[in-house]
C-alpha cells in the first residue's frame, strides 16, 4: 500500500491530488490487455470527494489506507457468486415454455455459455436458483378462484386471460400476473434442465415456495414479506460481485438484479445467458442495470473480469457510492 501510494504520489509532497489519484484509477480501471477505460471528470472527482474524507482537496495517507482498504482491494481482487436463476424444465419445453410468450425466446439457449462458464471461469461461488411453488400458488391461472380479486383489479375473474395483471385482495393487495401451472415443488417441470452442468458444492436457493405471494427475485418475495437464504449467504461469503444469469431474462434475472444492485453488490449481468418474455421488457431491465450502476457483459467477457484482469470503472462506482453511503451512515450515528 505504502509503495502503491509514493509511486503515485508523483511531486512526493505526502499527498495525492486529483491528477495523482486519476494516476490510480488509469491503473485500475483497464482491461487485461491494458487498455485503460476512460473515467469521466464527474464520475472521478465524485469518487476522489468520498475518499476525501477531510474535504481538503487532497488525499493523505490515513485516507488513502481507508481507500486501499475498502476499494482498491475488493476491485483487484473480488469475490465473485455465479448466479444461475430457474434454469428449470417448464421454462424451457414443459408448461411454462417460454418461447410461447411475445419475445420468442428459445430457453434452451442459455445452457451451453453457462455450462461454458463453469467449465472455464473460477468463480469462488456458484448458486443455482430454483422457481418452487406449492400446488395452490397465486401466480397459477389455474388457481385464479381460489382467491377473490380485490375491486381495483383492472382484470376481472370472469375475463382475465393467460399473463394478464389482476390484483387480488388482502392487506397489502397483491398484484398478480397469471403464469400457468409451472415449477411445482418436486416435479419434472421444477427440475434443472438435464443438460445444464451442477457443480460440486453449489448452492441451491429456493423461491416462490409460500402460496399467496410471488418471487421474481432470488432475494425477496414480490412484496419483501419473506426473503431466502441468498442473502446470508453471501453475507457470510464476503461476496462482492454477483454475475447474474438466466430465465427469464425480464422477469426473474431482473428482479434479482435490481435487488442486488439495491443491497449495494456489484452486479455483473450476462446478456448472452438469459432469454426472456417481452422484449420491451428486456429493455427495461438492461436499462435499469445500467442506471443503477451495474454493467452488461457477454460471456466471453467474464473470465478476465473474475481474475480481476478487466476492471470496469462502472462497478468501481458503485462500490465508492457504497462506501460514501455506509460512511454518511457512520456519521449520522
Ligand atoms: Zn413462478
Amino acid at each position: 500500500m505504502d509503495a502503491c501510494f509514493s509511486a503515485f504520489d508523483k511531486d512526493g509532497d505526502g499527498f495525492l491530488n486529483i491528477e495523482e489519484f486519476d494516476g490510480i484509477c488509469k491503473g485500475l480501471f483497464r482491461n487485461d490487455r491494458g487498455i485503460v477505460y476512460s473515467l469521466d471528470v464527474h464520475t472521478l472527482k465524485h469518487i476522489f470527494n468520498i475518499f476525501d474524507t477531510k474535504k481538503d482537496g487532497l488525499i493523505d495517507r490515513q485516507e488513502f489506507t481507508m481507500c486501499w482498504n475498502k476499494w482498491i482491494k475488493t476491485i483487484i481482487r473480488p469475490v465473485n457468486i455465479f448466479l444461475i436463476i430457474d434454469v428449470q424444465n417448464d421454462f424451457i419445453s414443459g408448461s411454462l415454455n417460454i418461447s410461447n410468450c411475445s419475445a420468442q425466446q428459445n430457453g434452451l439457449e442459455v445452457i451451453e455459455p453457462i455450462n461454458h462458464l463453469l467449465d472455464t471461469v473460477n468463480f469462488d461461488s456458484v448458486f443455482y436458483s430454483f422457481d418452487w411453488h406449492p400446488i395452490d400458488h397465486i401466480s397459477f391461472i389455474e388457481n385464479l378462484s381460489l382467491r377473490p380479486l380485490d375491486s381495483s383489479s383492472p382484470i376481472k375473474a370472469n375475463n382475465a386471460q393467460l399473463y394478464d395483471t389482476v390484483v387480488f385482495e388482502g392487506s397489502p393487495k397483491i398484484k398478480q400476473r397469471l403464469w400457468p401451472k409451472h415449477c411445482v415443488q418436486d416435479s419434472w417441470g421444477a427440475q434443472l434442465y438435464k443438460d445444464l452442468k451442477v457443480v460440486d458444492n453449489a448452492v441451491k436457493i429456493y423461491k416462490g415456495t409460500i402460496s399467496d405471494v410471488d418471487s421474481y427475485s432470488v432475494f425477496w418475495d414480490n412484496k419483501k414479506l419473506t426473503q431466502t437464504t441468498l442473502g446470508t449467504q453471501l453475507a457470510k461469503l464476503n461476496a462482492t460481485d454477483i454475475y447474474v444469469c438466466g430465465l427469464a431474462y425480464d422477469v426473474c434475472v431482473g428482479a434479482t438484479a435490481a435487488d442486488a444492485l439495491s443491497i449495494g453488490y456489484r452486479t455483473i449481468l450476462i446478456d448472452d445467458c438469459c432469454r426472456g418474455v417481452d422484449l420491451n421488457d428486456i429493455e427495461k431491465t438492461k436499462n435499469n442495470v445500467v442506471k443503477n450502476h451495474g454493467v452488461i457483459v457477454q460471456s466471453n467477457e467474464i473470465k478476465t473480469m473474475v481474475e480481476g484482469r478487466d476492471r470496469r470503472p462502472e462497478l468501481g462506482y458503485k462500490l465508492a457510492l457504497e462506501i460514501e453511503k455506509s460512511m454518511e451512515k457512520e456519521n449520522y450515528k
